[in-house]
């Protein structure tokens, strides 16, 4: 195993040169405005009637007054479906027992941010990356995933804001994505843990498709019955969890 600044610096070091191309490439110092906007996922350039978008995914912040980082999967107020692509980052910390990828928030200097910004290119699929600076002094951290023709920006925003309006708040997690599960599955007992589709956190999801699973025994009674109907479903009385909620309960059970 690699020892963590090992890791670090030389992923920061790799990063370094696609993100220098990634800036050229755009020209994205030449630009004089920016926004970003939660609800569609885009952070767009402007310089006099030249548009550039892009689709973000938020990493992280540095609060430059307490010091501290804090990763983007931990931030309840950020609402963002994306966001929880981050957790991939710290399943990675995990595997690798590298603390800075599994520590929620944490004191440390202002390098942080363009490191972990790094690691997370290395993790998630991007084309580069965005640092801005907002009134309070907070540095907020992006991967920018893709370009998006600016022919297209109208039917994204239509898209998107579809999407923010499922979102549901949960006590623990904050802002995230519903998902539905059977009564019996939690986060302690092993299950069982049956889906209706292959899941893997932050997917992307199409507007009807919902994350939903139940465990073994109404599995057994779903196949029994040949699908579900009212008998089986009073079973299974399924409930609303949190995205979040349902991948801890999906790693209880593959563990
Ligand atoms: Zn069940
Ligand atoms: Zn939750």
């Amino acid at each position: 195993m690699k020892k963590y600044s090992d890791f670090a610096m030389s992923t920061c070091n790799k990063f370094k040169e696609i993100q220098e191309k990634f800036v050229e490439k755009y020209n994205l110092n030449d630009f004089t405005e920016w926004f970003y906007d939660e609800e569609t996922s885009l952070i767009t350039f402007k310089k006099g009637q030249t548009e550039l978008n892009f689709e973000y995914i938020p990493i992280g912040s540095y609060s430059n007054s307490s010091k501290t980082w804090l990763w983007a999967w931990n931030n309840k107020e950020l609402l963002h479906n994306n966001k929880l692509k981050t957790i991939l980052i710290k399943q990675f910390g995990k595997e690798n027992n590298y603390s800075r990828l599994t520590q929620a928030s944490f004191d440390a200097d202002k390098n942080i941010g363009w490191e972990l910004t790094a690691i997370a290119y290395d993790l998630i699929k991007a084309i580069g990356s965005y640092r801005i600076i907002n009134e309070d002094n907070l540095e907020i951290y992006f991967l920018l995933t893709d370009e998006i023709d600016n022919n297209f920006v109208e039917e994204l925003k239509k898209i998107n804001k579809n999407k923010t309006k499922k979102l549901i708040q949960c006590k623990k997690h904050g802002f995230s994505r519903p998902a539905f599960i059977c009564q019996h599955l939690n986060e302690n007992d092993k299950t069982g843990f049956e889906e209706a589709f292959e899941t893997e956190i932050g997917m992307h999801l199409e507007e009807d498709d919902d994350l939903s699973a139940w465990c073994n025994k109404c599995e057994e009674a779903r196949i029994k019955d040949d699908g579900w109907n009212q008998k089986n479903m009073k079973i299974a009385k399924i409930k609303l969890a949190c995205e979040q909620c349902y991948f801890k309960i999906k790693e209880t059970n593959n563990k």
